[in-house]
């Protein structure tokens, strides 16, 4: 019978990295000294690929030593922090923002301006070390409170009305799960009901179940992500809850030869910040071994 290698026709960038990546290969390609306020992707080869086009990749503290300069801001956006300091370093801002995102912002701005501190809070359901997550929390001055894992409610303030919003990669089933928590503290009377906004953005909502069965359809699973991708991890322990010879790698040596049989049927998947150029890299490279 053989073996057969497919791709995953779901895997990818979500259309938010994508163009965030297009935007920067525009302005990279007239030759312009570009600089990325922060990595594009959480994805080491596709930030080496970028930076070989000439991408610098900087942080906001580096403003006054670059200024006048340009610089993109990646589909995660930023706190309003950081469009102050562009402003005072003559930094002219190619904001890349997903417009998904830069929506979902301005909700919550929205929301925190006409909210009564008192009896309402805002809860951001994301990492706190994410850069959406902080950009965020920067529409709230910073006094939303993020909530990482819907099992720990200790900074919600039981007494006051709730807010919900998400951070829009996270795992749609755990933020059920905090939607139902927050729902209990309502129950035990702790609480008036929170209003729940899932802004879990529907790229995501979709990859869950059109993995599940990618994985069930393949004997073994490649899936391939960023050692620092929160979405790639997490998508990885799902692959692996379906099938069990699942095998998360970053880059093509961490591929060991003994995980495959004569006849497997193997698919390669990723997160959405693992580019399609890459899964093709890994199925060339399992063609030949
Ligand atoms: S996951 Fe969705 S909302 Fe988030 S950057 Fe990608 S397209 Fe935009």
């Amino acid at each position: 019978m053989g073996r057969t290698i497919e791709i995953d026709a779901s895997a990818g960038f979500c259309f938010g990295v994508e163009k965030a990546i297009e935007t920067a290969e525009e302005k990279l390609g007239k030759g312009e000294q570009v600089y990325g306020l922060g990595e594009m992707v959480h994805n080491e080869e596709e930030v080496d690929r970028l930076s070989q086009k000439g991408l610098k990749v900087v942080t906001a503290d580096a403003f006054p030593e670059i200024g006048p300069a340009k610089v993109i801001l990646r589909a995660h956006g930023e706190p309003p922090s950081t469009y102050e300091k562009a402003a005072a370093h003559g930094i002219e801002l190619i904001d890349a923002t997903c417009p998904i995102v830069k929506n979902l912002q301005n909700k919550i701005r929205k929301r925190y301006e006409a909210l009564d501190h008192e009896g309402e809070q805002i809860v951001i359901f994301g990492k706190d070390d994410h850069p959406e997550t902080i950009g965020l929390l920067g529409q709230t001055e910073g006094k939303a409170v993020v909530v990482s894992d819907p099992g720990d409610l200790s900074g919600v303030d039981p007494g006051k009305r709730v807010y919900l919003y998400s951070q829009t990669t996270m795992d749609p089933d755990q933020f059920f799960r905090l939607e139902k928590n927050l729902g209990e503290q309502v129950r035990s009377g702790r609480n008036t009901k929170p209003v729940s906004n899932c802004s879990i953005c529907n790229q995501m909502k979709r990859r869950k179940p059109n993995l599940r069965e990618f994985a069930l359809s393949h004997d073994v699973i490649i899936f391939v992500s960023g050692s620092s991708s929160s979405n790639g991890r997490m998508l990885y322990e799902y692959c692996r809850l379906h099938n069990e010879r699942s095998h998360w790698i970053h880059r093509l040596e961490d591929i060991d030869p003994g995980w495959f049989g004569a006849d497997d049927r193997i698919g390669i998947s990723g997160a959405t910040s693992t580019p399609v150029w890459q899964l093709g890299k890994v199925r060339k490279y399992l063609e030949t071994i």
